[in-house]
């Protein structure tokens, strides 16, 4: 689940409201066995992930795959961590074609052509885990599918930025260079974020900037990648409901998330998935 961006100048109402971070602390490093406890907790996300692509198709609704969400996350002993956010009331965010980010799981079947954006997030023994992907329901257009890759090639840019020495705006510019060079947008309202106890921590990842620019990534940092791309303008406009992001133009919007931590061996993907033993022992 994406943060909104203090750089917004109109940001958007309920969503844009995580609890503020402490003045002046920064990005706090966790250790190599808290990083193996985020793990833990994002296999279980991305094990609920595949679960949900396997589920998502047309005539299914998303109240339909909210539950089944819920359901797989506890029965492994994780607590869907969007549920109860600021009044988030449900376990995942699922997205439909001009939605962005943050729609509320409903009573709407998923049609063939549509694209699906799913926003997930597990906590297992206090760790948090963030994760999203964009699935094609059905039969879609060849625009909607290259919009999906671009999404996917631009995390895969990011997550490769993600060194020790780098900068948090290394990250952006890579995403941003991925996407502008495909002729999409990336969203600025909405940025990725740390992760960590909580969801939202320091510091901010926006999937735009400058190379060099921003807090230093170093060692035991987590972040959560997750370029928003429109097929449009960057321009988003949030629902009455005071959750749903939309682009301002109706164009196509497409997301993608892993958590991700810093360390000396390169960038470490939580929220992989692999068949760990209690994974495969629960499912
Ligand atoms: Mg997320
Ligand atoms: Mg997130």
């Amino acid at each position: 689940m994406p943060r909104s961006s203090r750089r917004s100048r109109r940001p958007p109402r309920r969503a844009a409201q995580p609890p503020a971070p402490v003045a002046g602390r920064g990005p706090v490093p966790k250790t190599r066995d808290e990083l193996d406890a985020m793990a833990a907790a994002g296999d279980v996300l991305a094990a609920c992930l595949e679960m949900l692509a396997e589920e998502a198709r047309e005539g299914v609704s998303t109240l339909e795959l909210d539950a089944a969400a819920e359901e797989f996350i506890r029965a492994r002993g994780g607590v869907p961590s969007f549920k109860g956010y600021h009044g988030f009331p449900g376990s995942i965010c699922p997205s439909v074609n001009e939605q962005v980010v943050h729609a509320i799981p409903g009573p709407y079947r998923l049609r063939s052509g549509d694209i699906l954006s799913i926003d997930a997030g597990v906590t297992l023994v206090g760790w948090v885990a963030d994760s999203a992907r964009t699935l094609p329901i059905g039969a879609v257009t060849a625009e909607a599918a290259r919009l999906i890759m671009v999404t996917e090639a631009a995390l895969e840019r990011g997550i490769a930025a993600c060194r020790l020495g780098a900068r948090v705006g290394d990250i952006g510019h890579a995403v941003q260079a991925e996407v502008e060079a495909a002729g999409f947008s990336v969203v600025r309202s909405l940025v990725g974020h740390g992760v960590g106890r909580s969801m939202h921590e320091e510091p901010q990842v926006p999937n735009f900037g400058q190379a060099g620019s921003g807090p230093a990534l170093e060692e035991g940092v987590v972040v959560a990648i997750e370029p928003m791309v429109n097929a449009g303008g960057h321009e988003v406009v949030m629902a009455p409901d005071g959750w749903t992001i939309s682009t301002k133009d109706g164009s196509l919007s497409a997301h993608s998330e892993h958590t991700v931590a810093v360390t000396a061996a390169g960038p470490r993907v939580l929220t992989l998935g692999r068949r760990t033993p209690a994974a495969a022992a629960a499912s």
